[in-house]
């Protein structure tokens, strides 16, 4: 008990002051002082060496931004290092950054802590390059703006811990954004676009506390419910608790349902006793008192994992309906809501009647991602096959607070609807978080390691509302290929 309430307090002051984290974890060093192993060249052709136990950046004529970025992902994390720059040059460190064909043709994107030798002197505010520009400006803030030196070597820290990213300019508190667009990404080391070549800048004594993993309180409770199905949930549940087990994010509890013909009564969950559920359920009818504790666990913030099938469930009890969002089979049609079509990069709503629920034949197919910034997306391939499966089309329902985070085409040559079908979304619901996956008929689908990846993730996002599942495996599927595992 000693022991915990003094990591309790730790993570307290992580959370809650940030500074007082050097104790906890070690530093890692983000350069080797001999090569840039680990590094990799975005953008622009600015030149890039190393000289004396520093990286040297070096402005080139005619080439845009040039970014040097590290290999890995980071979440959370204080970043410190040192830079010495040019008088005129304009630099900066880029923190939770991504670089996507499919965003402006691989731009680099994301959080800048910039380096500004301007008048203005904005060194240590937050600048989101390629994106939205200023967020964190030092206009107001003269003693941040007399920090930085020139000719001198000038000391940053960067802290970025959930949604709040600070920095210190040798030693000044500069800039205090809270943000929560891009949880994770690389950090990379600007050279501006520059009108003058062989302008240099060098950065020396990089090194990184990665606190991603250090920032979880305890293991996360998960529930998976159930019992009824028409399909096979004693060979499918086994496999969602492994999956979870295996993160090492969380200790797994299965409660079962009475059979089909059995009372129901004595069904009653402590849903509120866990971080996450996962419904692995469709069938009959939970008792009123079970099903009014689910609304509630979800109103104060609970976690829920629709798996497949488990959107079949209890087409007639509406505050379920909005937590899934959308749903199929059991007489759901028109009146349960709109179908969600993702038409020319848009969600569309989509009133024609018919029944809700529906698929083609099990084949493989494409999953493409939608929105790349949501931490159970971030840094996975745009495209990846899915394993054969069934294609999961023409759902319905109340369709409100969801995020669609994935699609997949139906072909019509696979009997499909023509439509891009939400495959993977999330919905908000009281202050609870929803992750829906309409994939994993069956063990054999759940082997897909894009299936697996998304589940993962989306029961950790489900639970805390983040994501420190960084990494892609280096077996995730590609485009054109399915991995199983
Ligand atoms: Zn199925």
């Amino acid at each position: 008990m000693k022991r915990q309430g003094w990591f309790a307090a730790v993570l307290i002051a992580l959370v809650f002051t940030g500074a007082a984290v050097a104790a906890d974890a070690a530093w890692e060093s983000l350069f080797d002082g001999k090569t840039l192993n680990g590094w990799v060249q975005k953008n622009g052709q600015a030149k890039y060496t190393v000289e004396d136990g520093t990286i040297v950046g070096t402005t080139v004529l005619n080439t845009p931004n040039s970014f040097l970025c590290t290999e890995k992902m980071y979440q959370d994390f204080v970043l410190e290092l040192e830079f010495l720059v040019e008088p005129g040059l304009n630099s900066g460190i880029q923190i939770r950054s991504h670089s996507y064909k499919d965003y402006n043709n691989y731009r680099v994107h994301g959080y800048q802590v910039e380096i500004d030798t301007s008048k203005r002197a904005w060194s240590g505010g937050i600048y989101d390059e390629g994106r939205r520009g200023w967020l964190f400006d030092l206009k107001d803030k003269p003693e941040a703006q007399a920090a930085f030196k020139q000719d001198q070597w000038n000391h940053y820290r960067i802290e970025a811990l959930g949604d709040r990213i600070r920095t210190w300019v040798n030693g000044v508190p500069a800039a205090d954004l809270t943000d929560d667009m891009t949880a994770t990404g690389f950090i990379a080391l600007q050279v501006h676009g520059s009108k003058v070549a062989d302008k240099k800048i060098k950065w020396r004594n990089l090194r990184i506390q990665d606190l991603t993993r250090k920032s979880e309180r305890k293991l996360l409770k998960a529930l998976i419910v159930d019992g009824q199905n028409n399909h096979d949930w004693k060979a499918t549940t086994p496999v969602l608790k492994r999956l979870l087990e295996e993160t090492g994010l969380f200790t797994v509890e299965v409660a079962t349902s009475p059979g089909p013909k059995e009372p129901m009564d004595s069904f009653k969950p402590d849903f509120a006793k866990y971080d996450v559920i996962v419904s692995n359920y469709t069938g009959a009818d939970w008792p009123k008192a079970t099903q009014g504790a689910l609304v509630e666990y979800m109103n104060q913030g609970g976690g829920l994992v629709i798996f497949h099938a488990a959107n079949n469930a209890f087409p007639n009890w509406k505050e379920w309906n909005e937590m899934i969002a959308l749903g199929g089979w059991g007489g759901r049609n028109e009146r349960a809501g709109p179908m969600v079509r993702y038409r020319d990069g848009k969600v569309v709503l989509d009133d024609s009647p018919g029944r809700g629920g529906s698929h083609g034949p099990q084949h493989e197919f494409q999953v493409t991602v939608r929105d790349r910034h949501h931490p159970i997306m971030a840094g996975l391939p745009q495209k990846w096959m899915h394993a054969k499966d069934e294609l999961y089309s023409t759902l319905r329902g109340p369709a409100k607070n969801m995020t669609i985070l994935a699609t997949a085409y139906a072909d019509p040559k696979q009997k499909g609807t023509g439509e891009h079908e939400p495959a993977l979304f999330t919905v908000r619901y009281g202050k609870g978080r929803i992750f829906h996956t309409v994939l994993g008929h069956a063990p054999e689908q759940m082997r897909s390691v894009g299936f697996s990846v998304t589940y993962q993730r989306g029961a950790e996002w489900a639970a805390t509302g983040r994501v420190t599942q960084v990494e892609v495996p280096e077996d995730m599927s590609t485009a054109d290929k399915a991995h199983l595992r």
